[in-house]
């Protein structure tokens, strides 16, 4: 609030009048929480496997210092924790990035055809260690949207990926492409897996949040992959809509 008393040169015997300026800093005050409650996420999320590194090159360095087995099962751990960190940071500069050019919408013609087969491909690895097979389902025609190539692989690259690793138990994933003349334009990616309970899906985009589900959180993961979806969707005007079904699986379309 600011008070400013105004001097009227005829007021006569009003006295003194004020004027109260109100200014509301509600949405300052939340961006600010915002951005205080990003910052201690992701220090405490680097924290944890930095801990754990620090502890095994001590226990590397006194106990287990003449012990190979131990060795060999530490210096694994300690590339997973490393993996884990890289990762997190790679998901925070893409997320600094893509807010840096939040307001800058995309240009190219991106064909969507071999864009999915190209995802599905760089998947097969991680779909064959888990067990889960990727089915396309793809029109003959190309199907092009304007966009960024590389950020839309980020994208199907991120729902395609979490479809194979929490919907592991269907075994099966499926992405469809349907376009049709003055439709938008939509992907599919349908899992078979034990789905999401309702009161989770609105939040599946903020940062860092995973569902609190022991076997989810099993899963690697930082918690940004669809927070950095949605800021890609965002920017290309197009709208990640959720529908799952505890016990049948999940379906993330992406609407463009
Ligand atoms: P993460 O790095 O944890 O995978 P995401 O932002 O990609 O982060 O996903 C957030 C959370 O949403 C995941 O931790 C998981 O709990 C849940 N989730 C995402 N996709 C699925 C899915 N297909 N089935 C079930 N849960 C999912």
């Amino acid at each position: 609030v600011r008070i400013a008393p105004i001097e009227l040169k005829r007021s006569g015997n009003l006295g003194q009048l004020y004027l109260l300026c109100f200014r509301d800093i509600s949405e300052l005050r939340r961006l600010d929480q915002m951005r205080s409650d990003f910052v201690a996420n992701a220090s405490h999320e680097l924290r944890t496997p930095l801990a754990s590194l620090r502890g095994f090159i001590e226990t590397l360095q006194g106990p287990a210092k003449s012990d190979p087995k131990a060795h060999e099962r530490f210096l694994s751990i300690m590339l997973d924790q490393s993996t884990r960190m890289s990762r997190l940071v790679d998901d925070l500069l893409s997320l600094s990035r893509l807010e840096l050019k939040a307001n800058v919408a995309p240009e190219c013609k991106v064909d969507l055809v071999p864009l999915l087969s190209h995802v599905r491909d760089s998947l097969v690895p991680l779909a064959e260690e888990l067990g889960v097979e990727i089915n396309l389902h793809l029109p003959d025609v190309p199907v092009e949207v304007t966009g960024d190539r590389d950020e839309l692989v980020q994208v199907f690259e991120n729902l395609m990926e979490n479809a194979c690793k929490y919907g592991q138990e269907g075994e099966r994933v499926d992405v469809y492409l349907k376009a049709a003349e003055a439709r938008p334009v939509e992907v599919t990616v349908v899992d078979h897996g034990p789905g999401i309970p309702s009161e989770h899906v609105p939040r599946l985009t903020e940062r860092f949040y995973r569902v609190s589900v022991a076997d989810s959180r099993s899963k690697k993961g930082t918690g940004l992959g669809l927070a950095i979806v949605k800021h890609i969707l965002t920017r290309h005007r197009a709208r990640l809509i959720v529908t799952s079904e505890v016990g049948k699986g999940s379906q993330f379309t992406v609407r463009f």
